[in-house]
């Protein structure tokens, strides 16, 4: 039985997606109790592949993941690759530990990552612990300090008390919408993406992530599961990109849209190699989806006393950098540090936003510059994609500098992540929260 006192001590998380999950996770860690708070009715494994970089899986892994857990839903990246229209590479790296990061880099299935964070969940704090068919629409800040959620529930309207509230419920976010109510509407720059997943035999290493064509055409493709023993086949995420030059012509807020392969293969139909046959990939799928890319422009600050914004609520971003998911992560878990630090409360989420604001906000507009992807564009700006030798448009030193910098930017450059230490010591409790 929770006390009023309790619920009033206690964390509301709107929405259980990756990252109010992993927060979620995170505050079980830590003694913190908290409540999800999810508008679907019940947990199904939405969405197709999602990367997490080794600075995610870092935190995955110190929450108590172990790789045998992550193998279930995903598979290690071991190369990352950009080839040209002509089927020749113009840059490829290694990637997770095969460049040396003491963690692995991940290709993983969304929905399937999504249900291990919520089975582990339930398991550690109780199935009381999420609320589902539950619809947070706005919050009211109470006079000691301590927020009132307002929640739409099957039942009727509802107010739910607790110290804070963190706004994890994406970028469609409603209490983004309040905190920030003249942000401009969602940005979209005229890029669609049909996404879709089919069994195939992988590519290149076995496990490598490549990016094929142009700045305005491409495909995406990559293994999220280990190849079957049996038949050497593995589920292949795989992305269909194309650029409209006038983006006012197609619908720009749908999110997942089912669509039949021929609304599309055609801008795929020659893309054959001999060692890739396109169409034949993109025909595997039983099903493909339609998003359009899209992202909003950054706001200066994601707090508001005892409310803050994470992960796409704070920052939604192009998924060009392949970092979505892992910096909602990586926000789950510095809130997690800035609980330990400052107590849980409008000081902490001060410090949160203090922290990560401004850096995050700036590489949502470096993925609008199509992230790494921008070496498509430089080979495109200097020889319209035909080349025989890379060397010759970009030399490898060019290249390579042009990557380390993303990387940098996008906090998973090698050295510095590897020196650091964990972002919540292990064992750490918060003492005031009466637990343990
Ligand atoms: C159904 C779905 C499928 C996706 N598929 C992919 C994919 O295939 N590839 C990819 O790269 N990215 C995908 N994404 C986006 C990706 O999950 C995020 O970019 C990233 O993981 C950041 O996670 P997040 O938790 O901040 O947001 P999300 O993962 O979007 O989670 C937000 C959660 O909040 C819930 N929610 C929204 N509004 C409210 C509200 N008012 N009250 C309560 N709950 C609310 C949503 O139902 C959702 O569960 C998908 C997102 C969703 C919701």
């Amino acid at each position: 039985m929770v006390s009023v006192a309790d619920e009033n001590a206690r964390v509301i998380i709107a929405g259980g997606g990756i990252g109010g999950l992993t927060l979620a996770l995170t505050l079980q860690q830590i003694g913190v109790p908290c409540l999800v708070v999810e508008q679907v009715r019940e947990m199904k494994p939405l969405g197709v592949g999602i990367n997490l970089q080794p600075n995610a899986v870092r935190e995955l892994l110190e929450l108590g993941f172990s790789e045998i857990d992550l193998d279930r839903f995903g598979v290690p990246a071991r190369e990352w690759a950009l080839v040209g229209l002509n089927g020749q590479e113009i840059y490829a790296e290694s990637r997770g530990r095969f460049a040396g990061y003491h963690w692995p880099q991940y290709a993983a299935h969304r929905g399937n990552f999504q249900m291990a964070l919520y089975d582990r969940f339930c398991r550690l704090a109780g199935e009381e612990a999420i609320r589902l068919g539950c619809r947070v629409t706005g919050y009211d800040i109470r006079e000691d300090g301590s927020v009132a959620a307002r929640v739409d529930t099957p039942s009727g309207a509802e107010t739910i008390i607790g110290s804070v509230l963190i706004g994890a419920d994406g970028i469609h976010s409603a209490i983004r919408a309040q905190m920030h109510p003249d942000q401009p509407p969602i940005h979209w720059g005229g890029a669609v993406m049909w996404r879709g997943t089919s069994l195939a035999r992988p590519i290149r290493t076995g496990s490598s992530f490549i990016g094929l064509g142009t700045h305005r055409q491409r495909m995406v493709i990559y293994p999220i599961s280990h190849p079957d023993p049996n038949t050497g086949l593995a589920l292949i995420n795989w992305i269909a990109e194309v650029t409209y030059d006038d983006p006012s012509a197609r619908d720009s807020t749908g999110w997942f849209n089912r669509v039949e392969l021929d609304d599309f293969i055609h801008y795929f139909e020659d893309w054959t190699y001999d060692w890739l046959d396109v169409p034949a990939l993109i025909r595997g799928a039983e099903a493909a989806y339609e998003n359009p890319m899209i992202d909003r422009d950054p706001v200066p600050f994601w707090n508001d006393g005892p409310v803050a914004l994470m992960g796409d609520a704070a920052h939604p971003m192009y998924p060009t950098g392949s970092n979505g998911a892992s910096q909602a992560i990586i926000d789950s878990r510095v809130l997690g540090a800035k609980f330990l630090q400052h107590g849980v409360g409008a000081a902490a989420l001060a410090a949160f936003n203090d922290d990560l604001c401004k850096p995050v906000s700036e590489i949502v507009l470096r993925n609008r510059g199509a992230g790494p992807f921008g070496l498509l564009n430089m080979v495109n700006d200097r020889c319209g994609g035909a080349f025989e030798n890379i060397e010759d448009v970009i030399p490898k030193a060019e290249r390579e500098d042009f990557m380390a910098k993303y990387k940098s930017a996008a906090g998973f450059a090698r050295d510095s992540l590897n020196a650091a230490p964990p972002t919540i010591p292990a064992g750490a409790w918060l003492a005031s929260s009466g637990h343990g």
